[in-house]
């Protein structure tokens, strides 16, 4: 057995106090390290290059406070770096002091949404909150959510539900089913989808992909048609997944069309609204998700368009009672309270990190007009980059954007077509390379495209127009 003596004085955190002022050094130099780190995230390149890796061997002996603390400095200062301004490649944003706060407050608390008795104040707050977002959706009374590590997770939650409650197969599985199950989803849905199909037993070929129009938006007439040979095929159709939000282009789906469409083939809709449902924050921007309000299920993800700390994922359901009837697995060993749940019992994951106190803080803190003012703000730079984009004749956009999310690539007419493929590659290199600018290089309709998320709230018209210079100088030196 361990004796004490065997661990560093600051190896826990003694109940008694006896380390206090020990741990109140490591605590502090840690706070400082993050707030001098994040505070000068403006100077660091908003993608560090990784040029070592720190020895990785355990040691036989503990490691020094000091020492352990200096090695934490160089991993802040080769991390990925969204504070940065110039940071622009993905969905991931910044996050919000308060939920840095309370990801490290729960950390401390150790506490496990498994069930009541594990985290009873957490558990008690999450349906809670879950409940008032479900009906900012526009859900209904009956309506809620879990929050799970991430949207994949979330997506593979709402269609097992939705398996579950439209084939039976809670209890048999898909064994007993005379013909095989099969979901809808656009072309251009995300990966996750596919997953989920392939872990709940109908293989990725249960996907049917529909083709998307110019916009990359599902083409409804597609669908219905992809609906009718299926059925003729001798398949079971039981759902339809739209997109709000794709992950390249930021498209949005005809919501109301395929609820419609869902509704006439009693097919459950699940939206998978991981990126875009934060539209719902905002009074101006609402209306462009018309029709998630008839999903059966919505995935949605806070750690993107709501800055809070990953993961931070949610699956809100239409009727709570589907996830009673359709998922829960009773679990015995676990107390029971009258009035609350053992969410364990009610989601993919067991034991899971109390994610609920950060969101809960940060849309305290931020309140709806905070949130609102983010998502509408974003809007106005989006609108400032795609002219940026429209008055250089060599870009060219993958789609009218419908969020704050900008795809396009350069076609330059000086050199031939077969070029530009590279051409966009080296330019993304290139930005990368001089450490201001970080946009994507996502791969959609056979070439390489860039890829700009407008989610940064210190990013302004002017880093943007510095953006298009540089990419103009790249430009220029290409020409013959
Ligand atoms: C991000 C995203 C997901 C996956 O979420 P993870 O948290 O990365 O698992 C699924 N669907 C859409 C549309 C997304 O934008």
């Amino acid at each position: 057995m361990l004796t004490p003596l065997a661990l560093p004085a600051t190896a826990f955190i003694d109940p008694q106090g006896n380390n206090r002022a020990a741990i109140a050094e490591v605590v502090a130099h840690v706070a400082q390290c993050i707030v001098t780190h994040l505070s000068g995230a403006a100077q660091h390149p908003p993608v560090p290059e990784v040029t070592a890796v720190p020895a990785i061997a355990i040691p036989d002996l503990p490691t020094p406070d000091r020492d352990l603390l200096n090695t934490l400095d160089a991993y802040l200062a080769t991390a990925m770096n969204p504070a940065n301004p110039g940071y622009l490649g993905h969905m991931d944003p910044m996050p919000t002091t308060f939920s840095i706060l309370g990801d490290w407050v729960v950390s401390a608390l150790n506490n496990n949404m498994l069930s009541v008795e594990m985290s009873p104040i957490f558990s008690r707050l999450e349906p809670l909150v879950m409940g008032e977002i479900a009906r900012l959706f526009g859900l209904g009374d009956r309506a809620g959510g879990v929050l799970v590590s991430g949207g994949s997770l979330a997506n593979l939650q709402a269609i097992a539900v939705a398996r579950n409650a439209k084939l039976d197969t809670l209890t048999h599985g898909l064994a007993p089913l005379p013909r095989s199950p099969v979901i809808f989803a656009s072309a251009v849905a995300h990966t996750s989808i596919k997953k989920a199909a392939m872990l709940l037993g109908l293989g990725t070929a249960g996907v049917i992909e529909i083709p998307t129009q110019a916009n990359s938006q599902m083409n409804a007439d597609a669908l219905r048609a992809a609906i009718a040979t299926s059925l003729a095929n001798g398949q079971q159709p039981f759902a339809v997944v739209a997109t709000a939000g794709t992950t390249v282009t930021g498209s949005i789906d005809p919501l109301p069309e395929i609820a419609a469409i869902a509704q006439e083939f009693d097919l459950w809709f699940h939206v998978d609204a991981a990126y875009g449902g934060a539209l719902m924050f905002s009074d101006t921007h609402r209306d462009r998700l018309r029709g998630i309000e008839q999903a059966d299920s919505v995935t949605f993800n806070p750690q993107k368009w709501l800055y809070v700390t990953k993961t931070c994922a949610s699956v809100l359901f239409r009727d709570m009672a589907v996830l009673h009837d359709h998922f829960r697995i009773a679990a015995p060993y676990m107390n029971r309270e009258a009035d609350w749940h053992n969410l364990g019992e009610f989601t993919v994951q067991g034991t899971r990190h109390p994610d609920i106190l950060k969101l809960w803080l940060s849309l305290q803190h931020l309140g709806k007009q905070g949130c609102a003012h983010l998502i509408d703000a974003s809007f106005d730079l989006t609108e400032t980059f795609v002219a940026a984009v429209r008055q250089r004749p060599y870009l060219t956009l993958a789609s009218e954007p419908a969020m704050n999310l900008v795809c396009f690539r350069g076609c330059p007419s000086w050199l031939p077509a077969a070029q530009w493929d590279g051409w966009n590659a080296d330019l993304q290199a290139t930005l990368c390379r001089q450490g201001s600018f970080f946009l994507s290089l996502p791969h959609y309709r056979q070439h390489n495209w860039l890829k700009a998320v407008l989610l940064n709230p210190f990013t302004t018209i002017a880093h943007i127009e510095a953006l298009f210079q540089a990419i103009d100088a790249f430009a220029h030196a290409t020409k013959p």
